[in-house]
Protein backbone atom coordinates (compact mmCIF):
# COMPACT_ATOMS: atom_id res chain seq x y z
CA UNK A 1 0.00 0.00 0.00
CA UNK A 2 0.74 3.55 -0.89
CA UNK A 3 3.01 4.98 2.53
CA UNK A 4 0.82 8.55 2.17
CA UNK A 5 -1.96 6.25 2.00
CA UNK A 6 -1.37 5.08 5.29
CA UNK A 7 -0.64 7.95 6.66
CA UNK A 8 -3.89 9.39 5.24
CA UNK A 9 -5.86 6.33 6.28
CA UNK A 10 -3.96 6.76 10.01
CA UNK A 11 -4.78 10.30 10.17
CA UNK A 12 -8.67 10.04 9.46
CA UNK A 13 -8.73 7.27 12.28
CA UNK A 14 -8.77 4.62 9.08
CA UNK A 15 -8.86 0.89 9.08
CA UNK A 16 -5.24 0.07 9.84
CA UNK A 17 -5.71 1.65 13.22
CA UNK A 18 -9.07 -0.22 14.14
CA UNK A 19 -9.29 -2.59 16.58
CA UNK A 20 -9.43 -6.31 15.81
CA UNK A 21 -12.70 -7.91 14.40
CA UNK A 22 -16.00 -7.27 16.64
CA UNK A 23 -17.01 -10.47 14.76
CA UNK A 24 -13.59 -12.24 16.00
CA UNK A 25 -14.05 -10.79 19.56
CA UNK A 26 -17.85 -12.30 19.46
CA UNK A 27 -16.62 -15.70 18.26
CA UNK A 28 -13.97 -16.60 20.45
CA UNK A 29 -14.59 -14.51 24.04
CA UNK A 30 -14.00 -11.69 25.17
CA UNK A 31 -15.04 -9.62 28.63
CA UNK A 32 -18.43 -8.55 28.30
CA UNK A 33 -18.63 -5.12 28.31
CA UNK A 34 -21.04 -2.38 26.99
CA UNK A 35 -20.75 -1.09 23.19
CA UNK A 36 -18.62 2.41 23.69
CA UNK A 37 -18.30 4.77 21.60
CA UNK A 38 -15.31 5.79 19.40
CA UNK A 39 -14.29 9.68 19.79
CA UNK A 40 -13.20 11.14 16.42
CA UNK A 41 -9.40 11.24 16.67
CA UNK A 42 -8.38 14.87 17.83
CA UNK A 43 -11.25 14.92 20.39
CA UNK A 44 -11.21 14.85 23.88
CA UNK A 45 -10.48 11.39 25.23
CA UNK A 46 -9.16 10.36 21.77
CA UNK A 47 -5.63 8.57 20.89
CA UNK A 48 -3.31 11.68 19.79
CA UNK A 49 -2.78 11.77 16.04
CA UNK A 50 -0.28 9.37 14.39
CA UNK A 51 2.74 11.40 12.71
CA UNK A 52 5.27 9.78 10.22
CA UNK A 53 7.75 9.24 13.07
CA UNK A 54 5.45 7.52 15.13
CA UNK A 55 4.14 5.49 12.42
CA UNK A 56 8.08 4.36 11.57
CA UNK A 57 8.62 3.47 15.03
CA UNK A 58 5.50 1.20 15.26
CA UNK A 59 6.73 -0.42 11.92
CA UNK A 60 9.91 -0.94 13.77
CA UNK A 61 8.16 -2.41 17.18
CA UNK A 62 6.13 -4.64 14.44
CA UNK A 63 9.57 -5.88 12.93
CA UNK A 64 11.24 -6.72 15.77
CA UNK A 65 8.11 -8.61 17.49
CA UNK A 66 8.12 -10.46 14.17
CA UNK A 67 11.81 -11.35 14.52
CA UNK A 68 11.38 -12.35 18.16
CA UNK A 69 8.77 -14.72 17.21
CA UNK A 70 9.66 -16.15 14.12
CA UNK A 71 10.93 -19.36 15.68
CA UNK A 72 7.97 -19.75 17.58
CA UNK A 73 5.45 -21.06 15.09
CA UNK A 74 6.30 -24.21 13.60
CA UNK A 75 3.54 -26.09 11.37
CA UNK A 76 3.62 -29.12 9.64
CA UNK A 77 5.21 -29.60 6.02
CA UNK A 78 2.60 -32.40 5.15
CA UNK A 79 0.74 -34.01 8.14
CA UNK A 80 1.47 -37.73 6.94
CA UNK A 81 -1.92 -38.82 7.82
CA UNK A 82 -2.46 -42.95 8.70
CA UNK A 83 -2.76 -44.83 5.89
CA UNK A 84 -5.42 -44.44 3.77
CA UNK A 85 -6.04 -41.11 4.67
CA UNK A 86 -6.02 -38.16 1.83
CA UNK A 87 -6.69 -35.32 3.95
CA UNK A 88 -8.32 -34.59 7.74
CA UNK A 89 -11.58 -32.89 7.34
CA UNK A 90 -12.24 -31.42 11.60
CA UNK A 91 -15.99 -30.54 12.10
CA UNK A 92 -15.51 -27.73 14.88
CA UNK A 93 -18.70 -26.66 16.38
CA UNK A 94 -18.78 -23.74 19.05
CA UNK A 95 -22.46 -24.25 21.44
CA UNK A 96 -22.14 -20.97 22.70
CA UNK A 97 -25.89 -20.78 23.09
CA UNK A 98 -27.19 -17.57 24.76
CA UNK A 99 -23.55 -16.88 26.44
CA UNK A 100 -21.78 -15.89 23.77
CA UNK A 101 -24.99 -13.13 23.04
CA UNK A 102 -25.35 -12.42 27.23
CA UNK A 103 -21.30 -11.53 26.92
CA UNK A 104 -21.73 -8.60 24.28
CA UNK A 105 -24.83 -7.52 27.00
CA UNK A 106 -27.33 -8.31 23.97
CA UNK A 107 -31.22 -7.53 24.52
CA UNK A 108 -33.42 -10.26 24.96
CA UNK A 109 -34.64 -11.00 20.78
CA UNK A 110 -31.18 -11.58 20.57
CA UNK A 111 -30.70 -13.90 23.05
CA UNK A 112 -33.38 -15.66 21.71
CA UNK A 113 -30.79 -16.55 18.64
CA UNK A 114 -28.47 -18.32 21.15
CA UNK A 115 -31.47 -20.51 22.38
CA UNK A 116 -32.20 -21.55 19.18
CA UNK A 117 -28.68 -22.49 18.70
CA UNK A 118 -29.07 -24.95 22.00
CA UNK A 119 -33.02 -25.61 21.38
CA UNK A 120 -32.74 -26.74 17.49
CA UNK A 121 -29.78 -25.67 15.50
CA UNK A 122 -27.35 -27.96 18.30
CA UNK A 123 -30.10 -31.26 17.11
CA UNK A 124 -30.18 -30.64 13.72
CA UNK A 125 -26.49 -30.76 13.51
CA UNK A 126 -26.20 -34.13 15.59
CA UNK A 127 -28.44 -35.43 13.36
CA UNK A 128 -26.67 -34.52 10.21
CA UNK A 129 -23.15 -35.88 11.75
CA UNK A 130 -24.62 -39.12 12.41
CA UNK A 131 -26.14 -40.10 9.29
CA UNK A 132 -23.59 -39.30 7.49
CA UNK A 133 -21.29 -40.94 10.41
CA UNK A 134 -19.06 -38.01 10.65
CA UNK A 135 -16.97 -37.34 14.31
CA UNK A 136 -16.26 -33.55 15.30
CA UNK A 137 -15.77 -31.93 18.31
CA UNK A 138 -17.96 -29.57 20.31
CA UNK A 139 -16.55 -26.61 22.32
CA UNK A 140 -18.79 -25.76 24.99
CA UNK A 141 -18.82 -23.49 27.57
CA UNK A 142 -18.28 -25.05 30.65
CA UNK A 143 -22.62 -23.06 31.85
CA UNK A 144 -24.02 -24.50 28.84
CA UNK A 145 -23.80 -28.31 30.84
CA UNK A 146 -26.29 -26.12 33.53
CA UNK A 147 -28.65 -24.53 30.02
CA UNK A 148 -28.73 -27.75 27.98
CA UNK A 149 -27.94 -30.76 29.45
CA UNK A 150 -29.82 -33.26 27.24
CA UNK A 151 -28.15 -31.99 24.25
CA UNK A 152 -24.44 -32.59 25.19
CA UNK A 153 -24.98 -35.71 26.91
CA UNK A 154 -26.49 -36.69 23.28
CA UNK A 155 -23.32 -35.12 21.80
CA UNK A 156 -21.20 -37.48 24.36
CA UNK A 157 -23.37 -40.87 23.44
CA UNK A 158 -23.15 -39.94 19.60
CA UNK A 159 -18.88 -40.45 20.37
CA UNK A 160 -18.12 -37.17 19.82
CA UNK A 161 -15.80 -34.85 21.54
CA UNK A 162 -16.83 -32.26 24.21
CA UNK A 163 -13.93 -29.54 24.56
CA UNK A 164 -13.65 -26.22 26.52
CA UNK A 165 -14.97 -22.86 25.39
CA UNK A 166 -14.12 -21.03 28.52
CA UNK A 167 -17.10 -20.53 31.24
CA UNK A 168 -19.40 -18.10 30.43
CA UNK A 169 -17.63 -17.30 26.67
CA UNK A 170 -15.22 -14.67 28.05
CA UNK A 171 -11.83 -14.64 29.29
CA UNK A 172 -11.75 -12.64 32.60
CA UNK A 173 -8.46 -10.36 32.71
CA UNK A 174 -7.85 -11.31 36.43
CA UNK A 175 -5.72 -14.14 36.14
CA UNK A 176 -7.10 -15.98 39.32
CA UNK A 177 -10.85 -16.04 37.93
CA UNK A 178 -9.50 -17.08 34.60
CA UNK A 179 -8.21 -20.07 36.15
CA UNK A 180 -11.28 -20.44 38.45
CA UNK A 181 -13.20 -20.40 35.19
CA UNK A 182 -10.98 -23.15 33.46
CA UNK A 183 -10.90 -25.21 36.25
CA UNK A 184 -15.46 -25.14 36.46
CA UNK A 185 -15.56 -25.49 32.76
CA UNK A 186 -13.06 -28.97 32.82
CA UNK A 187 -15.07 -30.30 36.39
CA UNK A 188 -18.35 -29.32 34.31
CA UNK A 189 -17.51 -30.77 30.87
CA UNK A 190 -15.73 -33.89 32.52
CA UNK A 191 -19.17 -34.70 34.74
CA UNK A 192 -20.95 -35.14 31.10
CA UNK A 193 -18.16 -36.93 29.46
CA UNK A 194 -17.06 -39.22 31.82
CA UNK A 195 -13.50 -37.94 31.41
CA UNK A 196 -11.58 -34.60 30.93
CA UNK A 197 -11.63 -32.50 28.46
CA UNK A 198 -8.27 -32.37 26.09
CA UNK A 199 -8.05 -29.25 24.46
CA UNK A 200 -9.86 -25.81 24.01
CA UNK A 201 -10.95 -22.89 21.11
CA UNK A 202 -10.45 -20.08 24.02
CA UNK A 203 -7.54 -16.92 24.30
CA UNK A 204 -6.49 -18.32 28.17
CA UNK A 205 -2.89 -17.98 28.53
CA UNK A 206 -1.01 -20.50 27.43
CA UNK A 207 0.60 -21.96 30.69
CA UNK A 208 -3.05 -21.91 31.47
CA UNK A 209 -4.03 -24.25 29.05
CA UNK A 210 -1.20 -26.80 30.11
CA UNK A 211 -1.91 -26.12 33.53
CA UNK A 212 -5.30 -27.73 32.38
CA UNK A 213 -3.44 -30.79 31.21
CA UNK A 214 -5.06 -30.01 27.64
CA UNK A 215 -2.81 -31.03 24.56
CA UNK A 216 -4.15 -28.43 21.67
CA UNK A 217 -5.99 -25.20 21.32
CA UNK A 218 -8.03 -24.55 18.43
CA UNK A 219 -7.80 -20.77 17.95
CA UNK A 220 -5.59 -19.08 16.18
CA UNK A 221 -4.62 -19.12 12.29
CA UNK A 222 -1.26 -17.97 11.40
CA UNK A 223 -0.75 -21.25 10.01
CA UNK A 224 -2.46 -22.82 7.36
CA UNK A 225 -1.73 -26.48 9.05
CA UNK A 226 -0.92 -27.80 12.81
CA UNK A 227 1.07 -26.25 14.66
CA UNK A 228 3.29 -25.60 17.34
CA UNK A 229 2.87 -22.26 19.42
CA UNK A 230 5.84 -21.65 22.25
CA UNK A 231 5.44 -19.77 25.08
CA UNK A 232 7.81 -19.52 28.06
CA UNK A 233 9.85 -22.20 26.17
CA UNK A 234 6.63 -24.30 25.90
CA UNK A 235 4.86 -25.80 22.89
CA UNK A 236 1.79 -26.45 22.73
CA UNK A 237 -0.34 -27.55 19.60
CA UNK A 238 -2.68 -25.11 17.25
CA UNK A 239 -5.16 -26.83 15.43
CA UNK A 240 -5.46 -23.54 13.23
CA UNK A 241 -8.99 -22.06 11.69
CA UNK A 242 -9.52 -19.81 9.47
CA UNK A 243 -12.05 -16.93 9.13
CA UNK A 244 -13.63 -17.49 5.52
CA UNK A 245 -14.08 -21.11 6.72
CA UNK A 246 -16.57 -20.24 9.83
CA UNK A 247 -20.08 -19.66 9.63
CA UNK A 248 -19.78 -16.45 11.96
CA UNK A 249 -18.44 -14.69 8.69
CA UNK A 250 -21.47 -15.32 6.64
CA UNK A 251 -24.38 -15.94 8.51
CA UNK A 252 -23.63 -13.53 11.91
CA UNK A 253 -26.43 -11.25 11.75
CA UNK A 254 -25.74 -8.95 15.02
CA UNK A 255 -27.54 -6.42 16.80
CA UNK A 256 -26.60 -2.66 15.84
CA UNK A 257 -26.31 -1.92 19.71
CA UNK A 258 -23.73 -4.35 20.32
CA UNK A 259 -19.86 -5.05 19.78
CA UNK A 260 -20.41 -7.41 17.13
CA UNK A 261 -22.68 -5.19 15.10
CA UNK A 262 -22.19 -7.26 11.41
CA UNK A 263 -24.88 -7.27 9.47
CA UNK A 264 -24.08 -10.89 7.51
CA UNK A 265 -27.06 -12.96 5.35
CA UNK A 266 -24.76 -14.70 2.71
CA UNK A 267 -26.64 -17.20 0.62
CA UNK A 268 -25.77 -20.45 1.39
CA UNK A 269 -24.91 -21.80 -1.78
CA UNK A 270 -21.94 -18.79 -2.25
CA UNK A 271 -20.96 -20.64 1.42
CA UNK A 272 -20.88 -23.79 0.15
CA UNK A 273 -18.62 -22.88 -3.29
CA UNK A 274 -16.31 -21.27 -1.36
CA UNK A 275 -16.05 -24.10 1.31
CA UNK A 276 -15.89 -26.63 -1.34
CA UNK A 277 -13.61 -25.03 -3.20
CA UNK A 278 -11.18 -24.86 -0.26
CA UNK A 279 -11.78 -28.50 0.43
CA UNK A 280 -10.91 -29.36 -2.97
CA UNK A 281 -7.47 -27.51 -2.48
CA UNK A 282 -6.43 -28.79 0.94
CA UNK A 283 -7.58 -32.47 -0.57
CA UNK A 284 -5.29 -32.35 -3.52
CA UNK A 285 -2.18 -30.60 -0.68
CA UNK A 286 -2.72 -33.98 1.19
CA UNK A 287 -3.92 -31.00 4.14
CA UNK A 288 -6.77 -30.24 6.93
CA UNK A 289 -9.59 -28.38 7.19
CA UNK A 290 -10.82 -26.71 10.13
CA UNK A 291 -14.57 -26.00 9.60
CA UNK A 292 -16.04 -23.42 12.61
CA UNK A 293 -19.67 -24.22 12.96
CA UNK A 294 -22.04 -22.50 15.53
CA UNK A 295 -25.48 -24.09 15.74
CA UNK A 296 -27.61 -20.83 16.34
CA UNK A 297 -26.30 -19.77 12.91
CA UNK A 298 -25.74 -23.05 10.86
CA UNK A 299 -28.31 -24.33 12.38
CA UNK A 300 -30.83 -23.05 10.18
CA UNK A 301 -32.72 -25.64 8.04
CA UNK A 302 -31.55 -24.20 4.60
CA UNK A 303 -28.22 -23.97 6.04
CA UNK A 304 -27.97 -27.52 7.38
CA UNK A 305 -29.31 -28.79 3.64
CA UNK A 306 -25.99 -26.60 2.46
CA UNK A 307 -23.36 -28.72 4.97
CA UNK A 308 -25.70 -31.84 3.76
CA UNK A 309 -24.69 -31.28 -0.10
CA UNK A 310 -20.94 -30.26 1.22
CA UNK A 311 -20.22 -33.47 3.26
CA UNK A 312 -22.05 -35.65 0.69
CA UNK A 313 -19.82 -33.92 -2.17
CA UNK A 314 -16.61 -34.63 0.36
CA UNK A 315 -17.76 -38.64 0.81
CA UNK A 316 -17.79 -38.65 -2.62
CA UNK A 317 -13.95 -38.91 -2.80
CA UNK A 318 -11.73 -41.42 -0.98
CA UNK A 319 -9.67 -40.62 1.64
CA UNK A 320 -11.23 -37.93 3.63
CA UNK A 321 -10.88 -38.47 7.61
CA UNK A 322 -13.39 -37.15 9.70
CA UNK A 323 -11.44 -36.72 12.56
CA UNK A 324 -12.02 -34.84 15.94
CA UNK A 325 -9.64 -32.12 16.78
CA UNK A 326 -8.14 -35.11 19.49
CA UNK A 327 -7.94 -37.07 17.05
CA UNK A 328 -5.82 -35.17 14.44
CA UNK A 329 -3.72 -33.68 17.35
CA UNK A 330 -2.88 -37.24 19.28
CA UNK A 331 -2.43 -38.07 15.96
CA UNK A 332 0.39 -34.76 15.20
CA UNK A 333 1.89 -35.16 18.59
CA UNK A 334 3.15 -38.39 17.59
CA UNK A 335 4.71 -37.18 14.71
CA UNK A 336 8.71 -36.73 14.84
CA UNK A 337 10.08 -33.45 15.63
CA UNK A 338 11.46 -33.25 11.69
CA UNK A 339 7.88 -33.37 10.98
CA UNK A 340 7.41 -29.59 11.68
CA UNK A 341 9.00 -26.65 10.00
CA UNK A 342 10.04 -23.14 11.32
CA UNK A 343 9.15 -20.36 9.18
CA UNK A 344 12.23 -18.03 8.91
CA UNK A 345 9.46 -14.98 9.31
ZN1 LIG B 1 -17.89 -19.15 20.74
Amino acid sequence: MDRRLILKLIASGGALTAVPSSAWAQAYGKEPQRATHHPTPGSKGSLPLSTEESLMAEIEDLRAATQARRKHYCHLDQPKWPDGVKMAVNFTVDVDTVLSRRANDEPPMQLAKGEFGGRVGSWRMLELFERHGVVGTFFTPGRTVDLYPTVLREIVDQGHELADHMWEHYVPSDPVAARDHMLRTRDALTDVAGRPPVGTRSNFSQDLVLEMGYIYNSHGFSAPLPNMMMSGGRELLNLPVHLAIDDAMYFNFGWLGSGPAAQRLSEQETVLDIWWQAFLQQYKAGGYLNIALHPFLVGHAARIAMLDELINRMKSLPGVWFASSAEVANHCLALPNQAFVCTEE
